[in-house]
């Protein structure tokens, strides 16, 4: 998906730029990038993060960057930051969108008379598109607007100029963006937990489309928010940071109230639950929390050279990476019934062979509890399953099972009190091995959460799209 940080000071502000960007990166496993201006012009690296962290491949470029302005990236596609000079001047950007209609775009500029350099897999940059759009208008914020307009998906945008760094929150506010200051400096960036110990607080939370300049001064806002709303609700349950807030409200914060509101429905029998990490952690703790059972931890994960969350695009190399990461504890599994949390089932590869592990290591039973509901479509909107398809869906998969290839009708199996919903629930149980599977309610999910429904994306769980 990705992920950005920017920062304008008084002083220099390379070191916070550098913390903050290192601190998106579980949003993120290709691309690393810096941009900073320091009077004289633009300073832009750009390193592969494939299979190294952000920090270690920046460190060697600290001494190159000074200056009191800049903007940085992690990219899980396309190398970025893009210096652009253009008649708006010369500016760096960075994006995190999802460009549904790259190809209409890029077919429209080159009639244009437009050209971009092509990636390897005979593709524009998406973010070179959006520099592209940006061009068209007469002035930057009368660009971005444009270029929001023109695009299917979503764009939230940094740019570095002369004169400050704009910030655009995509149109519908699916991906968040905030403002952080302190004394002598603002930021800006989409995860708050990259504010706290950089010195920062949060200012608060950009609106849907809202487009600001951030200079020393402060921060002006170029175009108001609209009205309205769809902030990603998978953020809260999965992919969020835990020590993040969005709209002011904490991701742990959330995931306690899930596993609360799981727990609340169950009457399972169980001795002990417990999450699969990271992402089921906290969903798990809400749910030994509610429930009064011990919660413990049959898997721990090596950290020390498996850190990441993301990992590797090759889904066998991700599916290998995940079993080399948890470590079973058989004398905590053993001869015990015991409950998981999870924050969802994508494909349920992973989960399979998790389970199994389970098993061989003596448990019971083991029940699964995803805090949010069966994923039955793909997210169109922001770009983090590129390869995936939609029949790769755990859901979608026992659908076809029940239904082949061409179901008659998705949306009854959105719906939890109906009969294809719990065959779905039921083949999916059979598949992965459980004792037994509940998921999530969808009200529960959003009355976790605490916006209204018409305000939250839920698009991947019951297709609405209004
Ligand atoms: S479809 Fe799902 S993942 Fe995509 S923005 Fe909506 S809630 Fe988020």
């Amino acid at each position: 998906m990705g992920g950005f940080f920017g920062v304008v000071s008084r002083t220099d502000c390379v070191a916070d730029l550098y913390y903050g960007t290192d601190y998106h990166t579980h949003l993120g496993t290709m691309r690393g990038g810096l941009a900073v201006q320091n009077g004289q012009g633009i300073t832009r690296f750009i390193h592969d993060i494939t299979n190294a962290q952000f920090r270690s491949k920046f460190e060697d470029d600290l001494p190159k960057l000074w200056g009191s302005s800049g903007i940085g990236v992690i990219s899980d596609y396309d190398d970025q930051p893009l210096i652009i000079r253009s008649h708006h001047g010369a500016y760096a950007i960075v994006t995190v969108a999802k460009l549904e209609n790259l190809a209409d775009l890029v077919a429209s500029a080159l009639k244009r008379g437009a050209h971009f350099s092509e990636m390897s897999g005979e593709e524009a940059s998406p973010t070179q598109v959006v520099a592209n759009l940006i061009d068209q208008g007469d002035s930057l914020v009368d660009g971005i607007q444009s270029a929001q307009d023109a695009i299917k998906g979503s764009c939230s945008i940094l740019l570095l100029t002369d004169d400050g760094v704009y910030a655009a929150r995509d149109l519908l506010g699916r991906t968040p963006v905030a403002i952080g200051e302190k004394p002598g400096a603002f930021a800006v960036t989409l995860e708050t937990c990259a504010l706290a110990n950089v010195g920062y607080q949060v200012n608060r939370y950009l609106g849907p489309g809202e487009i600001v300049r951030i200079t020393q001064d402060g921060v002006e806002t170029l175009r108001p928010p609209g009205e309205k709303m769809q902030i990603c609700g998978f953020l809260w349950v999965y992919y969020g940071y835990p020590a993040s807030n969005y709209e002011g409200i904490n991701v742990e914060v959330v995931r306690y109230r899930c596993g609360g509101l799981l727990a609340q429905r169950d009457d399972v029998e169980i001795d002990m639950v417990a999450g699969i990490p990271d992402s089921g952690t906290g969903h798990a703790i809400g749910y030994a929390n509610a429930a009064g059972i011990p919660y413990g931890r049959p898997f721990v994960k090596y950290t020390p050279t498996w850190p990441r969350s993301f990992m590797p695009q090759d889904q066998r190399v991700r599916d290998l990476v995940a079993r080399m990461k948890l470590i079973p504890i058989r004398e905590i599994i053993e001869g015990r019934r015991l409950l998981f949390c999870e924050d969802s089932i994508v494909r349920g590869t992973q989960l399979k062979d998790i389970i199994e592990r389970i098993f061989a290591c003596g448990a019971k039973e083991v029940h699964m509890r995803p805090a949010c509901p069966p994923l039955i479509f793909s997210c169109k909107f922001l770009n983090f399953s590129r390869s995936k398809s939609e029949l790769d869906l755990a859901g979608r998969k026992s659908i076809q099972e029940l239904e082949g290839d061409e179901p008659a009708d998705l949306d009854v199996y959105a719906d939890p009190d109906s009969e294809p919903y719990c065959a779905m629930v039921e083949r999916t149980r059979k598949r992965l091995g459980l004792t037994t599977l509940r998921y999530q309610r969808l009200e529960d999910l959003i009355a976790a959460i605490g916006l209204p429904k018409q305000r939250v994306c839920t698009y991947c769980w019951d297709g609405v799209e209004p």
